[in-house]
């Protein structure tokens, strides 16, 4: 009944002023002290509201104090950032030498590496007030609210500090990029008008004032950044904050899991050796989801096969229950097959385990055993990555005639490592700019590269067709095949065959 209340009254309100009238009573007055009483009841209403989002918003941004102890890895980074905040906490120094103040720190890299933990633990260092945003949050449709909202931050950190007695207040905007995009010119642009302001309130951050402003933004397309963001005296120094080594994938393990129950026998070295490529925020979710399986199982403890799932599972998805035909089966074992055996070829004892466990997007999976990190790589590394991805198709050619959709990632795969090695001088145009070749001289190259290489990695599977036939048989009964007992088979291939020579 109470929901309709205001429809009620809503209709009840001019049937009492017709009666009135009716009645010959004068309304006006009663109107206009209802009007004004519409009106206080109306105004306090939408300051309560107001009070109850600010308080809401002021909740959501409750920062967690971090220090950089809490911070796995990342040590140049951290080491870099640390210097630069010297400015804050030396202050009679950086007077003293005259030196202007760090205005803004840049953090770029690929997402989940830190770089929001790395601006809270600054805040922490400096014992500053942090605030914290996102460029997404200043993009709207109506031109100078988002200019207003920049304006808004830099006076609600000034204010914040000293109402709590700080010497200086951090500011941090995530994906400042969508903001700071570079302009196109000519037109005035709402994101135009919210980067002006931005480096209006930049410029006007001053050596004397107190509380000091930092501003720590981070991005991971630094490219796409305008110029004018990026000169001395603006964003002042620019930290790269890079996907950890092995030595901080351990260390980032070790801190997630602080508050975990491992078992004595969980080797933490040998799963930062399987993780390569993983992100800070990937190796949290390897510790939360081995956690959420060891839970699932009633275990005290968290064993090394829980986080051995966990990595499969943040690589590759959940295990999912999808039903395959046999025909799909077969042909993904098929595919999968070609992938390892290309990949045991060209780099032997490479391949952990092929499975026909749908994950994720993928009906099944090589799982490769951890590479040895480097950071360069030669072109023959590459074109046997190259044939690697291509074993896939290339074995369902040989097996079936024909290629399925299941290649797709493949090729995406092999064309980008095609691109690097175009730009890296390795290919028959040589060193080269890509403004000075046509599409159509790419588009020969890449053609040459991919077919030669497709053609190789048809011969080395014709060789083996043997421990293909026997693997997959293998496959289509258990479903999964490890690396050693796939290394057997090849083995015991070539045993047999220098002993019939
Ligand atoms: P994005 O660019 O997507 O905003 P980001 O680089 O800011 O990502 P964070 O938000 O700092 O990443 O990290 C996400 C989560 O990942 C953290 O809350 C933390 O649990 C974990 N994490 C990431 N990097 C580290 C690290 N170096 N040490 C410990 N934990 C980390």
């Amino acid at each position: 009944m109470s929901r309709y209340n205001k429809e009620i009254m809503i209709g009840i309100i001019p049937v009492a002023i017709v009666f009135l009238l009716f009645i010959q009573v004068n309304v006006v007055p009663i109107l206009f002290v209802g009007v004004i009483l519409f009106a206080i009841f109306y105004y306090t209403r939408m300051k309560s509201n107001g009070a109850l989002a600010n308080n809401r918003r002021s909740k959501a941004k409750a920062p967690t104090y971090l220090s950089f102890d809490d911070i796995g890895g990342q040590e140049r980074a951290k080491k870099e950032l640390r210097e630069g905040l010297d400015f804050l906490i030396k202050r009679e120094q950086t007077d003293h030498f005259g030196i202007r103040p760090m205005k803004g720190i840049l953090l770029t890299g690929p997402p989940g590496t830190g770089k929001t933990l790395l601006a809270k633990a600054a805040a922490q260092f400096t014992g500053s007030v942090f605030l914290a945003s996102s460029g997404s949050e200043f993009v709207e449709m109506y031109v100078g609210v988002g200019a207003s909202r920049v304006r808004d931050l830099f006076k609600d950190a000034r204010q914040r500090a000293i109402k709590e007695e700080k010497e200086s207040a951090i500011i941090f905007i995530d994906e400042i990029d969508a903001i700071g995009g570079k302009r196109d010119g000519g037109q005035q642009k709402e994101y135009d008008q919210t980067l002006n302001q931005l480096l209006t309130e930049m410029d006007g951050i001053d050596s004397e004032e107190t509380p000091r402003i930092l501003l720590i933004a981070a991005t991971n397309r630094k490219e796409m950044l305008d110029p004018a963001l990026l000169r001395p005296g603006r964003f002042d120094r620019q930290i790269e904050v890079d996907l950890p080594d092995k030595k901080g994938r351990l260390h980032i393990l070790r801190i997630h899991a602080k508050n975990k129950p491992l078992d004595d026998l969980v080797d933490l070295e040998k799963l930062a050796d399987e993780t390569f490529g993983f992100s800070g925020a990937q190796l949290e979710a390897v510790m939360n989801e081995g956690a959420i399986y060891a839970m699932r199982e009633d275990l005290k403890l968290i064993g090394q096969s829980h986080l051995s799932s966990a990595i499969d599972k943040v690589m590759m998805g959940e295990r999912t229950d999808r039903e395959s035909t046999k025909d799909e089966r077969d042909r993904v074992a098929v595919h999968e097959l070609g992938h390892a055996l290309v990949a045991e070829i060209v780099r032997p004892g490479s391949v952990s385990q092929v499975s026909l466990s749908p994950r994720g997007q993928a009906l099944g999976y090589v799982r490769h055993n951890p590479q040895t990190e480097q950071y360069l790589y030669t072109k023959s590394f590459l074109e046997h990555q190259i044939m690697i991805a291509l074993g896939g198709s290339a074995a369902e050619e040989l097996f079936y005639g024909d290629r399925s959709t299941g290649s797709r990632n493949d090729f995406e795969q092999a064309l980008g490592i095609v691109s690097t090695m175009m730009d890296a001088g390795l290919t028959r145009l040589g060193i080269m700019d890509r403004r000075m070749v046509t599409t159509e001289q790419l588009m020969t190259e890449n053609g040459f590269i991919l077919d030669e290489l497709t053609s190789r990695t048809r011969e080395l599977l014709k060789k083996e067709e043997h421990v293909f036939q026997r693997s997959l048989e293998i496959m289509q009964q258990e479903e999964v095949l490890s690396g050693d007992r796939f290394r057997a088979l090849l083995l015991n291939e070539h045993v047999s065959a220098v002993s019939t020579a």
